[in-house]
């Protein structure tokens, strides 16, 4: 809440401008706040009958909301009428199957769910066995299709004077006060949740809006889920920060993209009104996009890349961003993907420069405020060579949520966090992520070797689409480099014809070897229809090599 309120207080946020569309429709920050205070209301009313332990009367002493709904305003405004009545906000994911969301709901012990008609079934009955109770978000009043843009500053609602200052008068909320549990993406195991105060995400916000040049005049196209820090922070709470216009697209849609982009910068050279200038995504979401411009029409192809070309600032991260991918995008759009790292539990710590250069294969340098360090083999720093890295930020998560232990055993001293990444740095001082310590290291025959590297090398071969690299258990070498390869479809189909495989092991390191030394080559090979990924398109490389180990 935090957020809101400095922003306003700044002056960079005010009631009449459009803070949040979606299907079709636009409402302001005064619109927003205004109903996330009613719902602040609803919630300390209805909790206050059933939460024990509550520090006043209208407060919700940090009792956890779960919030289950598609990127809309309502979520919004469920999520900052939590924090406006003193509430821990548990974004959930709509994706979960009901098992995992009784786990995490029960995990995080829930009070409340707040959900809109769309999900009111299904949410109904799994806050029933999980005795929390169940609310649904009223629809947040929208500006009326036909007001005009002068009616539009008068939509403020908030009341006397309409300033959002108002609500600095609002219940006693500390900094250190815990906001959020976010749940890890249980790549390496199972979702762990991270405690987030209100004075480090208020820090994160500022840091994001000062790095990339948030302003009020941006508008931001936004197609990730919202249980997730890429999709909450970069993508919707920095620049409500910044006093931006986030637009959420209904459903996530290749040619929905390219053409809100064609919308926003027309043919004939002008630019609309709400023309988007910030875009954010995951490496799929990237190739995907550079599938769907490849399939279309020279025509099309045209106004694309020129549309798309006019944005403000392109961005990528959650997972590596493999190299040939970032060249391709840049040779369609010109821009420079600027990709930078970050995790649940500090949000985003590390980025490649919006203004200098952009260097491919990296994920840049700290930003200002954040300290990082790689710890060598757990026994001391080594800032030179291979090893893992650990960061301190005033964005750093409060702890695990019911995992002390876990907690304390992520801590090195310094009040350092350890991430599992090995990384290293380059000659320029800018990081390069190796992978996670758990399953993207590979240890070959003494070698120690990254996953992702072989991976970006692999995906440049015109007859592969995806791929992903493990190391599965090998009697001489203790592990084998091993690839799963999504052949390119139309290859596939010709070679089939033709009665051979997409591609064989044979081909792929008789071409790999001009690019990888001998015994970074893979010596086994999977091919492979799809690649399980996660809502954020990342891979569980443990499971897989369970199956795989499992298949023989
Ligand atoms: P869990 O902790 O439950 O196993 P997870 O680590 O996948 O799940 P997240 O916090 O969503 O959950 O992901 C953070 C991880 O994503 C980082 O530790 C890092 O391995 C990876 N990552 C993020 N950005 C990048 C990037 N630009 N390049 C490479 N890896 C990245
Ligand atoms: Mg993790």
């Amino acid at each position: 809440m935090e957020v809101v309120k400095a922003a306003a207080r700044q002056g960079s946020v005010s009631c009449g401008s459009v803070a949040i569309r979606a299907d079709q429709k636009s409402y302001t920050y005064g619109q927003l706040i205004s109903s996330a205070w009613r719902i602040s209301r609803l919630l300390c009313n209805a909790c206050l009958k059933t939460v024990d332990g509550l520090r006043e009367n209208d407060h919700l002493g940090g009792a956890r909301i779960g919030i289950v709904a598609k990127p809309s305003a309502e979520f919004v405004a469920g999520m900052l009428g939590t924090w406006f009545g003193g509430g821990v906000a548990v974004p959930l994911a709509l994706s979960y199957p009901e098992a995992e969301l009784l786990h995490v709901m029960n995990d995080s012990d829930v009070s409340m769910i707040l959900s809109t008609e769309d999900h009111s079934k299904l949410m109904k009955n799994v806050a029933a066995k999980s005795g929390a109770q169940f609310s649904l978000i009223p629809p947040v009043p929208c500006i009326p299709s036909s007001t005009t843009e002068n009616d539009k500053m008068d939509t403020g609602e908030i009341g006397v004077g309409k300033s959002l200052e108002g609500f600095d008068n609002s219940i006693n909320i500390q900094g250190e006060d815990p906001a959020l549990i976010i749940y890890t993406s249980s790549t390496t195991g199972k979702p762990k949740g991270a405690v987030h105060t209100h004075q480090g995400i208020l820090a994160q916000a500022q840091m994001l809006v000062n790095a990339w040049e948030y302003t009020s005049a941006d508008q931001f196209l936004h197609c990730l889920p919202l249980h997730h820090v890429h999709g909450l922070f970069n993508a919707l709470l920095a620049p409500l920060h910044a006093g931006s216009t986030v637009e959420f697209i209904p459903k996530f849609s290749v040619r929905g993209i390219w053409q809100r982009w064609r919308e926003s910068y027309p043919e004939d050279g002008t630019k609309a009104e709400d023309a988007i200038s910030v875009f954010t995504g995951v490496p799929t979401i990237y190739t995907r996009l550079i599938q769907g411009y490849e399939a279309m029409d020279p025509e099309l192809k045209e106004a694309s890349a020129s549309a798309a070309s006019k944005l403000r600032l392109m961005m990528c991260g959650s997972s590596a961003l493999p190299y040939p991918v970032m060249q391709q995008w840049e040779t369609i759009t010109g821009h420079r993907l600027l990709e930078r790292y970050g995790m649940t539990e500090f949000v985003m710590a590390i980025s490649n420069p919006l203004r200098g250069n952009r260097k491919g294969g990296t994920v840049g340098k700290p930003f200002p405020g954040v300290q990082a360090k790689i710890l060598a083999d757990g026994t001391g720093d080594d800032t030179t060579g291979v090893g893992e890295l650990c960061i301190k930020s005033p964005s750093l998560f409060k702890e695990y949520w019911k995992l002390p232990e876990v907690t304390k055993e992520s801590f090195i001293d310094g009040g350092f966090f350890k991430t599992g990444d090995a990384v290293k740095l380059d000659e320029d001082g800018y990081y390069i992520i190796l992978g996670r310590t758990s399953a993207d290291i590979m240890k070959v025959g003494g070698y120690k070797l990254s996953a992702l590297e072989i991976e970006s090398v692999i995906l440049e071969h015109p007859a592969v689409s995806e791929c992903c690299v493990l190391g599965l258990p090998d009697k001489d070498y203790g592990e084998a480099v091993s690839a799963i390869v999504v052949p390119n479809a139309e290859l596939k189909r010709r070679r089939e014809e033709e009665l051979k495989p997409a591609v064989s092991l044979e081909e792929l390191c008789t071409w790999a070897k001009e690019r990888l030394a001998p015994y970074k080559l893979p010596t086994r090979l999977f091919l492979w229809e799809t690649l399980p990924l996660n809502a954020m398109g990342m891979v569980n490389k443990n499971e897989l090599k369970k199956i795989l180990a499992a298949e023989g």
